[in-house]
């Protein structure tokens, strides 16, 4: 049987494969859920099966954003504790988000998910670990959604289980208890992790954070993960009071905590890691730990900058990530290109910090490599999966820069003509294919407002 192809022409092409290599005015053909072949000028005459031919003229096609941490159900809570830094602010929000349920998170992952989408993210991440007892199935609902919008999706089952009574920052009622999360964690996995290597879902073990998590429940998230042959993620080193509370409480740092919890490996990725000395980031380098980079969350809470430069010169897979929605109201990926390389430059490297295609790399490949999937997704060669994205460039916001990696990078987010997931398209000139953005955005606000109303009832 011949695989139906399409076949894309006339347009600028960033591979971001291992040379970087990039085409001025180069082609891409697509065959099934692959990539075909990619390369400069025209594609191959005479090839069969064809049942579409994109002329791409004044686009840049890359691979698709790959999105390395979030928490979709902050997507109700918005624009609150406007000038909190990271624990007041917790502090602040999670009463509110304790109350949430099913019918919340689903409307909240809905429209995480197409604020992404419609702007190139092509393989999106949720950490989720807020599970107030009777909620519903909430994994469940973030996993239809992404499903129902056609997105390639990591769902983080994460859990707490130390509460405001045990030190915590989370109210008692929003915790669980240790083996209810690592009972739930391997169901979940169970039911949805797909191994295989063009998977659309994948589970992983996400216990929340340092602070609101047990020792216990950290090691034995750790062989869990182990166990089942799953990654692991948590947050890692964001902010200095982190730093103060690890040593007060564990006497060592994150990154040695970590290490000592058995959180070290090439199996993990840390949202942050914003606060990491010589030795922790030599640390991440000999065991292969990821890093998911949050450059507007980490200004939003004042958290500080990650030292991207250093990170990336020893060796550690970076991605990056968009962060809740409460820390980041953008809420779309194309801001954290940007703002890495903006805010990597007022950092101590200056000048050339990072450039437009690190940035670039480092939100498709890097994303892959981060979420353990760099064989198959984050660059456009022959082989990987057909995640891409057309980004037009012709227009008011970008015909005046020439190089069009600069343009994407460094311009304001380019309208994408068209993003395809596992070969299928998902953004068709701009728009959303697999639901109504309007409907979308009526339900989020519906539910924000219930949720506000239950907050004030309480
Ligand atoms: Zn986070």
């Amino acid at each position: 049987m011949t695989l139906a192809r399409t076949v894309i022409e006339n347009c600028a092409v960033a591979t971001v494969d291992e040379h970087d290599t990039e085409h001025e005015r180069g082609h891409l053909v697509i065959a099934g859920n692959r990539i075909e072949s990619v390369g400069p000028g025209p594609a191959p005459a005479g090839l069969a099966g064809v049942t579409r031919v994109i002329d791409a003229t004044g686009h840049l096609a890359t691979p698709g954003l790959v999105n390395t941490h979030h928490h979709f159900y902050q997507w109700l809570t918005r624009g609150l504790a406007q000038d909190a830094n990271l624990f007041d602010w917790l502090v602040a929000l999670y009463p509110v988000w304790a109350r949430i349920d099913e019918e919340m998170v689903r409307a909240a992952a809905r429209a995480s998910l197409a604020m992404m989408v419609r702007g190139g993210v092509t393989t999106a991440m949720d950490h989720h670990y807020v599970f107030p007892e009777g909620a519903g199935d909430l994994l469940g609902a973030e996993i239809g959604a992404a499903r129902e919008l056609g997105v390639r999706f990591t769902a983080a089952r994460g859990s707490m289980d130390r509460g405001a009574s045990d030190g915590g920052l989370p109210p008692d009622f929003a915790v669980e208890t240790i083996e209810d999360a690592l009972r739930a964690t391997e169901a979940a996995v169970a039911e949805h992790h797909d191994p295989a290597e063009d998977a659309m879902l994948r589970i992983v073990v996400a216990p929340c954070s340092p602070f609101s998590v047990s020792t216990e429940l950290m090691r034995e998230s750790a062989a869990l993960a182990r166990r089942l042959g799953v990654r692991l993620h948590t947050h890692g080193s964001e902010t200095v009071e982190e730093e103060r509370f690890c040593h007060e409480l564990f006497g060592m740092g994150p990154t040695e905590y970590f290490e000592s919890t058995g959180w070290l490996g090439p199996d993990v990725w840390m949202a942050h890691c914003v606060h990491m000395t010589d030795a922790d980031i030599a640390a991440f380098a000999r065991t292969g730990t990821g890093v998911a980079h949050c450059p507007s969350s980490n200004a939003r809470l004042a958290a500080g900058i990650a030292r991207v430069p250093d990170l990336l010169a020893a060796g550690v897979p970076v991605g990056l990530g968009v962060d809740g929605t409460a820390s980041n109201e953008s809420g779309e990926l194309h801001t954290e290109l940007r703002n890495a390389l903006l805010v990597s430059r007022l950092g101590p490297h200056r000048e050339r910090a990072l450039t437009a295609r690190r940035a670039l790399r480092l939100g498709t490949y890097g994303g892959a490599q981060v979420l353990g999937r760099a064989g198959e997704l984050g660059a456009l060669t022959p082989g990987r999966l057909a995640d891409v994205v057309l980004w037009r460039l012709d227009g008011l916001g970008h015909s005046t820069i020439a190089d069009p990696v600069a343009a994407l990078v460094l311009g304001p987010p380019a309208p994408v003509t068209l993003a395809l997931v596992n070969g299928v398209p998902v953004v068709e000139d701009g728009r959303l294919l697999t639901a109504d953005e309007q409907t979308i955005a009526r339900e989020a606000a519906t539910q924000a407002r219930r949720l506000a109303g239950i907050v004030a009832d309480a």
